[in-house]
């Protein structure tokens, strides 16, 4: 007797309006969920991931498809999903926007995975193979304890970073993001002694870590933070790294002295606007606290140990102006942040910016689900009350011309130099802007390539971190 596999096939949307980032392999992260349910997936399967980060779309068989999809990629996951339904092959999708619009999804697909994956999954297979899937499933938060890893053996060659998580969660409340209400307000650490056994299976050279803060708050996530960075020195992982963090990361030097020894060459931090009053009305409260005037000695302080600041900036917040948007270009033309996030607000679901703007009726783009890829932070889908969106999106170029411009550029390269003494802060943070660059002018202006212009072969690393 003969006996068959069954077939899962995991598939990776692609915002259709911007694949633009895909051509610098070195910009994109592997699909972290998907291996993860790959690896909650009985033996009986087998399992593929179809990415379009490299791989066109091309038509697999297969007995049930998963898909994951950001706000910005569902428009093309539910693309992909009816080409699977009308076959009748039962399609299911997971992620932060079906767990935001669960109804919304639930219409175009069979199944909806709300919330974290892990506890429902093998409930889910087994109701696939007793001919009895839901159409909607609800995970709970699980402790972080024995998390399950990736199968990364399934992820694209190509991928120039590898990504590991080690937190979820977080305990702020800013007012346009959903992960305090994906992934819960509590913030769950994986056990130090399970992060670096798996790092040791990663072999890139280049990590992301893709934790919303990778510090956390308060002194035991700082004892666990230098835990893990004195773990990876002293088991000889050699890793250049990337993470993301809040402003507190260089409250304790020890975290800083131990990150850049364990390979941290930069660092994104959610510094969103030099105004006190902005930071108030987006609930970005430890910004807020800290104070503006304290922020040049962080920079200055993490700069000191070779690592380089990736400032996350906002344009077009309710109370900004063509001459507000102007005054932050030259705050951080001027501060000593060596690569710049500059995005456009954007009411993803699930926040409570999206609700407030849908109440006031402010939402532009609205046709859903069609509308969902106008929301990857560099396009103006609501109404603002001061600047008109066509008129904002034409001030909000003009600043990417003032902070991505050859000569701004080239000075913050020479800066972050003298300041981190670090080249690979240098490139890493020079290359990043060109990344943020590509994706301010996507459509206007040919793309560049930083290993291109400096004529650098093998050039692999420039960190950029958005969800696009
Ligand atoms: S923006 Fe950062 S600090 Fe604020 S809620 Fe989201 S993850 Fe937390």
């Amino acid at each position: 007797m003969s006996f068959r596999l069954k077939k899962l096939l995991l598939i990776n949307p692609l915002n259709r309006t911007r694949k633009g980032l895909i051509i610098h392999k070195h910009v994109i992260y592997p699909p972290i969920g998907l291996g993860i349910i790959a690896n909650l997936t009985p033996s009986d399967w087998e399992v593929e991931i179809l990415d379009e980060n490299f791989d066109e779309f091309e038509y697999k068989d297969a007995d049930l498809v998963g898909l994951t999809a950001l706000t910005s990629s569902v428009t093309r996951a539910y693309e992909i999903a009816s080409i699977y339904k009308e076959k009748g092959i039962p399609t299911v999708l997971g992620g932060i926007h079906a767990s935001m619009m669960p109804d919304e999804a639930m219409k175009l697909v069979d199944t909806v995975v709300v919330g974290e994956v892990e506890s429902v999954w093998k409930n889910l297979i087994e109701d696939f193979d007793n001919g009895q899937m839901k159409s909607r499933y609800d995970g709970v938060l699980l402790p972080m304890e024995d998390a399950v890893r990736p199968a990364r053996h399934l992820f694209h060659k190509d991928y120039k970073f590898a990504s590991i998580q080690t937190t979820r969660g977080c305990p702020m409340r800013c007012e346009f993001c959903s992960v305090h209400t994906f992934n819960g307000r509590s913030y769950r650490l994986r056990p130090v002694e399970e992060v670096l056994d798996e790092l040791e299976t990663i072999d890139h050279e280049l990590v992301y870590f893709v934790d919303d803060n990778l510090i956390g708050y308060g002194k035991r996530s700082q004892d666990r933070a230098i835990e893990l960075f004195k773990g990876i020195v002293e088991r000889g992982i050699k890793i250049n790294w990337f993470a993301s963090a809040s402003m507190n990361f260089s409250d304790n030097e020890e975290v800083l002295e131990w990150a850049a020894k364990s390979g941290c060459r930069m660092v994104l931090l959610g510094i969103e606007s030099e105004r006190i009053d902005q930071l108030k009305d987006m609930n970005k409260n430890l910004n807020a606290k800290m104070g503006v005037a304290s922020y040049d000695e962080v920079f200055r302080k993490i700069n000191k140990y070779g690592i380089a600041v990736l400032g996350a900036f906002i344009y077009g917040l309710d109370t900004d102006t063509p001459e507000s948007m102007s005054n932050r270009t030259e705050y951080i033309n001027n501060a000593d942040i060596d690569a710049v996030q500059a995005t456009i607000l954007t009411p993803l679901p699930g926040t409570v910016l999206f609700n407030r703007m849908l109440e006031d009726d402010k939402i532009i783009f609205n046709n859903f689900p069609e509308d969902w890829q106008h929301y990857h932070f560099a396009d103006v889908v609501f109404k603002h009350d001061i600047m008109k969106p066509d008129v904002m999106l034409q001030e909000i170029k003009d600043n990417w011309d003032k902070l991505y411009n050859d000569v701004t550029l080239k000075k913050k390269f020479i800066r972050t130099l003298k300041n981190t003494k670090s080249s690979a802060a240098g490139i890493w943070s020079y290359g990043s802007n060109l990344q943020y660059y590509n994706l301010a002018f996507e459509h206007d202006r040919p793309q560049r390539d930083f290993a291109e212009e400096f004529g650098l072969d093998n050039f692999d690393a420039s960190p950029f971190s958005i969800n696009v």
